[in-house]
């Protein structure tokens, strides 16, 4: 390969056209070698220079090890917790994310969610096609939203996001972080389980990986209480999705609104049969607009990388 060659790009999730073919008309392209054909993939693994993926993607240690060459990982996500940091900033290799581009539509999606479970709005409309609106007359009442109390488990910037659009609704906004915000004028809980008690709506949306896994267990479902509702827009890890199982089913918290999973894409039979749960398909930055942004800011980031530029976007660990 010349020296003018473009550098060799690995890809580790079926990227979306509107990245994958710019990325290709910039750089030598590998989609998924490693997992189609390992033989071939052996074979070019020492030209390798990149990797990039989509925010659930794995890039493990054992990756990173057989890249000899690597030296940048780009992932088209603001949650990277698929990727072994560690590995990387041993070699010296940044990671670098999309943050803040895709803050409002996460944040609209959580407010969706909540709104659908508290009015239960998709059984609304299942009761209207069903015939049972004329069948059996008006549906019983559902729990108002406005002026309720909302609980943030991380207030970062899709945390900020979604507080903002409660003001709107006049929620009464506290919020749970391991670090305090003292420009933050919201109520403060330094124990995820006092937030809970003190919470009527609780909205998880930290990060994934070890440091926040099954952060929401029983305890904290318990101090939330038969009227009280979970929303789960972060990483399937951070809920302990058994314990949350048997809450919902006895009745120990009231509802739950879900757009991730501990095993996805597995959804447990128990959560589908529940018409207190909401469910959506880990879609939260999903829209053509907001993945749009996502797909450009990591493949600038790549492209700085190779042209000596600074990164747009590394992850705090690599700042
Ligand atoms: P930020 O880094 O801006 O915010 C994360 C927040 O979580 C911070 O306030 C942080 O505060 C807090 N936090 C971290 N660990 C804990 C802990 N153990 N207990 C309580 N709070 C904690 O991230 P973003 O807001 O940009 O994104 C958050 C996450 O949302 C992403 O990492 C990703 O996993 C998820 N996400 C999900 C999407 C989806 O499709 N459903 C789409 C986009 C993002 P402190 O450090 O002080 O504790």
């Amino acid at each position: 390969m010349s020296e003018k060659s473009p550098p060799a790009v690995l890809t580790v999730a079926k990227l979306p056209p509107f990245y994958f073919d710019p990325l290709c008309a910039a750089f030598d392209v590998h989609d998924r070698l490693h997992e189609a054909d390992p033989q071939a993939f052996a074979r070019i693994a020492p030209t390798i220079r990149g990797v990039t993926g989509g925010g659930e993607s794995k890039v493990p240690r054992a990756l990173i090890e057989q890249l000899p060459a690597l030296e940048v990982i780009s992932i088209m996500g603001v949650g990277y917790d698929g990727v072994d940091v560690a590995a990387a900033k041993e070699r010296g290799i940044p990671v670098t994310h999309t943050p803040g581009v895709l803050d409002d539509e996460v944040a609209d999606l959580a407010l969706g969610l909540m709104l659908s479970v508290a009015r239960r709005i998709p059984l609304a409309d299942r009761y209207v096609r069903d015939g049972q609106w004329a069948a059996k007359g008006p549906m019983p009442l559902a729990r108002k939203m406005s002026g309720a109390r909302l609980g943030i488990v991380g207030l970062g910037r899709i945390g900020g996001a979604i507080a903002k659009r409660a003001e709107a609704f006049g929620m009464k906004i506290a919020y749970c972080t391991r670090n305090r915000r003292p420009e933050s004028a919201y109520g403060y809980f330094g124990d995820v389980k006092q937030l809970a008690a003190n919470s009527d709506f609780l909205v998880v949306i930290t990060p994934g990986g070890a440091g926040t896994r099954h952060l929401i267990n029983a305890e904290v479902l318990e101090a939330l209480g038969p009227r009280g509702f979970l929303f789960n827009v972060a990483r399937g890890s951070v809920v302990d999705e058994q314990a949350l199982i048997a809450a919902l089913q006895q009745g120990r918290i009231a509802g739950a609104g879900l757009d991730v999973f501990e095993n996805e894409p597995n959804v447990p039979e128990a959560l589908r049969a529940m018409d207190n749960v909401v469910l959506t398909p880990h879609m939260a930055s999903a829209t053509h607009e907001t993945r749009q942004a996502m797909a450009d800011l990591a493949l600038d980031n790549l492209k700085a990388h190779f042209a000596g530029r600074p990164l747009l976007s590394p992850v705090p660990e690599c700042r």
